[in-house]
């Protein structure tokens, strides 16, 4: 692989992290009035601040100030406030700032991508990836919102004398809790749903990316949110995240399987409902008549964007015995071929993980594996001449069940190969374990790939693509089986969830119970007979 490394290589075409002193494009994302710009949005009394660091070098990037209990408490009372007036709004309204959304989205991303950039380090192709979500799901849901929340009719009990509506009505306040993977985008898609449907927000990002969230509170307010409809807490998970937890009205959670389970705890107790969108340890499957090039381009872009550090990216690929060597060759040349580096510049298709933490967890993972006789196909080492946090793309073969990165998300550039003799024995293979969030087949023959992911057990399912068919189809539901999460974000169930039914029946004419002095025995009658007669004309 070729490796960009600002500090050693020099060369003219290879570009470290900008230097402030030097680049005025660097430094408006450290520059402190920049920073103070985003922070006094935070509803943070507190008095205290983190520093976040920039995985591109490690440097000091900001000090985030950070929310107490008490701020919580605050930024549900000013949003409860808000979202009193946003509900009346009518939707139209609503849909209209959300396209707004859409083109400011698309104006400033420069400014976006390089703020994600400096909070998490990845490539700028994705981060590019983050504007380009958002702005297909404000356009999505600024498109369809009031086709999916418009009042329904229903058939009534009695044929046209009582007649049936049902309203979908906005929960309240939705706590939106984030990760750092993709800061910009996991911070707003959700939302986003949830204010089309009339809700408020109060959102608590991960504290290594506060910035990108808070760059996406202004934009939603430059696009016409109302200002207090969107609040942004900033603090320990535990304590601010739980917090969030103790109000809500709903929570859509996005993050680790561990704190999903906390997170559903918590919501049960309060009888709230809650959307867990959590880990995975997805499968790709090269079929026998797979176009190989195709699949392993497909396999490098599953595997290795964001470094890894995607949820829906693979971390198993399972291949036809048949064409098994043919495949590897491809997916370990074009893997080698792939350029490291910690640049803003476009160019590099990785960059380093986001934090020590990451990057122990990456490390422990390959080393247990070979330790226990994996084979490393190519990388399998960590790359501090590149930056604090690099680990090499990196390919094992010969994983088996006692070795940690045979079921736990590595959550990092790291994959492992397996060979299978027949597909229902893949299946069973991909279906092991206990996640169920994405899955790839790889296949010439679209309709027999669509006939085995009827047998996957995983949320989305993409056919010759590695994960952005389903995750860029806005009307198709989005989310995990099993222990990858429960809810669905995207189309209609996407806006749905933060809504509740109201059943409103209006009764005409006759009402319920006997009618002009009909005893109770003859009215018992009458309604048998009607029930009856209602199944022979084959009402439901
Ligand atoms: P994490 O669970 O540690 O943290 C996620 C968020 O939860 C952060 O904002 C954190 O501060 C907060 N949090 C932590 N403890 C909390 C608690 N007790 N109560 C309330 N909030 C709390 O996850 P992570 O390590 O930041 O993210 C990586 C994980 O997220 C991976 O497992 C990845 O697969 C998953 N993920 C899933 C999706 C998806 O759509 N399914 C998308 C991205 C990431």
């Amino acid at each position: 692989m070729n490796a960009q490394n600002p500090a050693s290589a020099g060369g003219p075409v290879v570009e470290g992290p900008r230097d402030p002193e030097h680049d005025p494009r660097a430094s408006y994302a450290l520059e402190p009035e920049y920073v103070a710009a985003l922070t006094e949005r935070l509803v943070a009394t507190g008095g205290t601040t983190a520093e976040v660091r920039s995985p591109l070098n490690d440097a000091p990037l900001a000090h985030v100030p950070q929310s107490t209990p008490a701020d919580v408490v605050e930024a549900f009372a000013r949003a409860r406030r808000a979202q009193i007036g946003w509900a009346r709004t009518p939707v139209e309204a609503r849909q209209r700032a959300l396209l707004r959304l859409h083109d400011l989205v698309l104006d400033r991303q420069d400014e976006i991508i390089d703020l994600i950039q400096w909070e998490t380090g990845k490539a700028r192709k994705h981060a590019f990836d983050e504007p380009l979500h958002v702005a297909l799901t404000a356009r999505y849901y600024g498109r369809t919102a009031a086709r999916h929340l418009a009042t329904t009719r229903r058939p009534g009990v009695v044929p046209v004398l009582t007649r049936v509506e049902v309203n979908r009505v906005p929960k309240g306040v939705v706590g939106i809790i984030s990760p750092w993977n993709y800061p910009f985008d996991l911070a707003l898609i959700d939302g986003i749903a949830a204010i089309a449907a009339g809700n408020a927000v109060v959102a608590k990002p991960d504290a290594q990316t506060v910035l990108s969230a808070l760059l996406g509170a202004e934009l939603l307010e430059q696009a016409g949110i109302p200002r207090e409809l969107w609040q942004v807490v900033a603090g320990d998970g535990a304590e601010i995240g739980g917090a969030i937890v103790e109000r809500a009205d709903y929570v859509c959670f996005t993050g680790s399987t561990a704190t999903g389970r906390l997170i559903a705890r918590g919501c049960a107790d309060r009888l709230i409902g809650c959307s867990l969108e959590l880990g995975g340890k997805n499968p790709l499957l090269v079929l026998r008549d797979a176009d190989l090039e195709k699949a392993a381009e497909g396999a490098v872009r599953a595997s290795f964007s964001n470094s890894g550090q995607l949820c829906v990216s693979m971390e198993r690929i399972f291949v036809a015995d048949q064409v098994y060597d043919r495949f590897v060759e491809r997916f370990v040349a074009r893997t080698e071929a792939l350029t490291l580096g910690s640049t803003l510049e476009w160019g590099n298709d990785m960059g380093p993980l986001i934090s020590r933490q990451q990057l122990d967890t990456v490390t422990a993972h390959v080393d247990d594996a070979v330790a226990k006789g994996a084979r490393v196909l190519t990388g399998g080492h960590a790359r501090p001449d590149l930056g604090p946090y690099f680990f090499e793309p990196t390919i094992l073969e010969g994983v088996s069940p006692e070795m940690t990165c045979f079921g736990r998300e590595t959550f990092g550039p790291v994959v492992s190969l397996y060979r299978f003799h027949d597909e229902a024995d893949a299946i069973a293979r991909a279906n092991g374990g206990e996640y169920g969030l994405n899955a790839s087949i790889y296949s010439q023959d679209g309709a027999r790939a669509r006939f085995l992911a009827r047998h996957v057990k995983a949320g989305t399912v993409n056919i010759n693509e590695a994960f952005a068919a389903t995750f860029a189809s806005l009307d198709a539901p989005m989310g995990g089986m099993r222990e990858s999460g429960t809810g669905r974000r995207q189309g209609a169930e996407g806006v749905l969830r933060y809504t509740e039914t109201q059943s409103v029946a209006t009764q005409r004419l006759i009402r319920f119970g006997p009618q002009l002095g009909m005893s109770d025995e003859a009215y018992a009658k009458v309604m048998n007979a009607n029930l009856r007669l209602m199944k022979k004309l084959g009402r439901a």
